[in-house]
């Protein structure tokens, strides 16, 4: 190659001599192809959701180079990915799964342990392999994004008989997403809840079907999750136990209608007694999907301005500069919006907006917006069609809210509980204003629980700022914790530290998930690290971070 393409030489897994590594490769390229196994030794590239990069983390927390793969390799069947862990387990090579790697936020394509060498299994592993019109289910390898299902679908005509579940953009993958336990904004938003039915292989190669799978000639594979004896699916979801090649998936039977609704709140203290009231309507399913109850401040990043249009002092945008940009926008000088849908037929739909209606205008100064007075480039209309599982990419609009703009989530659970909310948001907000950071609070209500996504958007060419978005989320971590808060999913690399407040009993659940690991994967060579969760080889060698 000319040398001005090689600017970088590749990184070489620890433990294994440079030429010992390429000759390995070169071996895995004679069983799968010179052509799908790629040596990482270009210049880092970021490029952009729609054509992220396989290779790193393209928002990345921190120096590029240290979440990195050595090479990446394309497996084109699940016998081929048996052939890549066979290999790996030979040369004791970390390895490293991803459908797609748009993990944004979370890490993107990025592997724990630098050098490892990511298998992209979506990008020849991308069939759809049953879409079943009549049990309202389908089967999808990892290459399959939320984008090709819905097209999918379409295509078969059937796009006013079922709905598909999207997350906020939907170019991920349904395998990729589901297995980091996602979620979207249906009623079918638990992503992981929906799945039914898995084909793993594992990191000694064997491969397993689990649920009905497991038994010869069933059609209950998609239909029943659980077959018979432990449900084993679990340990395959946030772990580093097993690569998925298949997945059942679930699919919503069009409801017949459906109509989203936004309300606005004036202060910031109606959080508590808005969650209050938003449980029992939650639970009861008055209110049906996974809606999200977002702070002004994102709502007007949303738009998709930078932040010095509106504001050049540093530190957190003041309240009252905040509402004078949101004026032209639907919150406008209110604190709180609410994203909302009604499934249905019209006189059911009117039935449950009526009781909605009377339960939120308890809150003084609460504004329902008539989406009819709303522009079609509205943010809203994102909320409207990923709410009816139609995949779109409006959200990536905020991140532009900083130059070079990245995001990394703090995404702690809790009840639907106002006093749970209204603690959640101190112990954020001051956070926040410790370091300087834009609060983008979003509340995201699930059946019995919810999730408070916080994003903090940062310059990533600009390593102050990755420093103060990095503290600012290692100390929210830590103060959740203290106070009895558990994060749902977390990046990279703050999964030792997340992993490490789930640790009851001595740390018992980390001790068992050593002990699957070390049975499962003897060399430690599957994603070292992933969730917190060491092979022996690696355990207490100062890997943890
Ligand atoms: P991947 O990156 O392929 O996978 C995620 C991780 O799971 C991998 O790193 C890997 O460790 C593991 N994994 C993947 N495939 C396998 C496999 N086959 N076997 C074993 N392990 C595997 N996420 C949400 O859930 N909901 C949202 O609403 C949402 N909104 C977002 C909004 C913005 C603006 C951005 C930038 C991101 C958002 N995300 C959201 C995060 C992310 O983009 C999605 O979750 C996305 O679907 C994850 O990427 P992916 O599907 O390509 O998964």
């Amino acid at each position: 190659k000319p040398q001005n393409e090689r600017q970088r030489l590749p990184v070489v897994p620890q433990g294994i001599e440079r030429d010992e590594f390429l000759k390995a490769l070169a071996e895995l390229k004679e069983q799968l192809g010179q052509e799908n196994v790629e040596i990482n030794d270009k210049p880092l590239k970021d490029g952009w959701y729609m054509e992220h990069p396989n290779t790193h983390d393209m928002m990345t927390i921190l120096d590029e180079e240290e979440f990195v793969a050595s090479a990446i390799v394309y497996p084109g069947s699940t016998e081929e990915v048996q052939q890549i862990v066979l290999w790996a387990n030979k040369y004791r090579i970390p390895i490293f799964p991803i459908s797609m790697g748009r993990n944004l936020g979370y890490g993107g394509a990025a592997p724990r342990v630098r050098g490892s060498v990511t298998i992209d299994l979506g990008k020849r592993m991308n069939k759809i392999l049953d879409i079943n019109a009549e049990d309202y289910t389908c089967l999808v390898e990892p290459g399959v994004s939320f984008y090709a299902l819905y097209e999918a679908i379409k295509e078969r005509g059937l796009e006013d008989h079922m709905w598909i579940d999207t997350p906020d953009l939907g170019g991920g993958s349904i395998i990729g997403n589901t297995v980091d336990r996602g979620v979207g904004y249906t009623p079918y938003g638990d992503h992981w809840a929906c799945h039914s039915g898995l084909e793993v292989v594992l990191p000694t190669g064997e491969v397993i079907r689990t649920g009905m799978g497991a038994l010869p000639g069933n059609n209950t594979w998609q239909a029943f999750p659980y077959g018979f004896g432990p449900f084993s699916d679990g340990i395959f979801s946030q772990s580093n136990f097993g690569i998925v090649t298949k997945m059942g998936m679930t699919l919503m039977p069009n409801p017949g209608g459906h109509e989203a609704f936004m309300y606005t709140f004036p202060k910031e203290e109606d959080l508590a007694p808005l969650i209050d009231i938003i449980r029992p309507l939650r639970i009861s399913n008055i209110l049906e999907n996974v809606a999200q109850l977002r702070h002004v401040t994102q709502a007007l990043a949303a738009r998709g301005r930078p932040r010095t249009e509106f504001y050049s002092g540093s530190g957190p945008m003041p309240s009252e500069a905040v509402h004078a940009a949101a004026a032209k926008t639907p919150v406008g000088d209110h604190a709180w919006a609410y994203y909302g849908m009604s499934y249905g037929p019209p006189q059911v739909r009117a039935h449950k907006l009526a009781l909605v209606d009377a339960a939120f205008r308890r809150i003084p100064g609460a504004r329902r917006i008539d989406p009819s007075t709303l522009p079609a480039d509205e943010y809203f209309w994102a909320r409207d069609r990923v709410a009816r599982g139609v995949p779109d990419i409006h959200e990536l609009r905020w991140v532009n809210w900083q130059p070079n703009g990245a995001h990394i989530a703090f995404s702690p659970v809790s009840p639907i509980r106002g006093a749970d909310a209204a603690r959640l948001f101190a112990l954020g907000k001051e956070a926040h204003e410790r370091y300087g950071i834009d609060f983008f609070p979003a509340f995201c209500v699930g059946l019995r629980e919810m999730h408070l996504i916080v994003e903090i958007v940062f310059d990533r060419a600009d390593a102050g700022q990755r420093k103060a978005a990095l503290a600012c989320l290692r100390d929210m971590v830590d103060e959740a914790a203290k106070l009895g808060y558990g994060e749902y999913r977390t990046h990279l690399v703050l999964m030792d530290q997340v992993a490490g407040t789930y640790n009851w009993n001595d740390g018992a659940l980390m001790k068992f998930n050593e002990r699957l690991k070390d049975a499962l994967d003897p060399q430690g060579i599957l994603a070292p690290g992933r969730c917190g969760i060491w092979p022996k080889r690696y355990r207490g060698r100062g890997w943890e971070m």
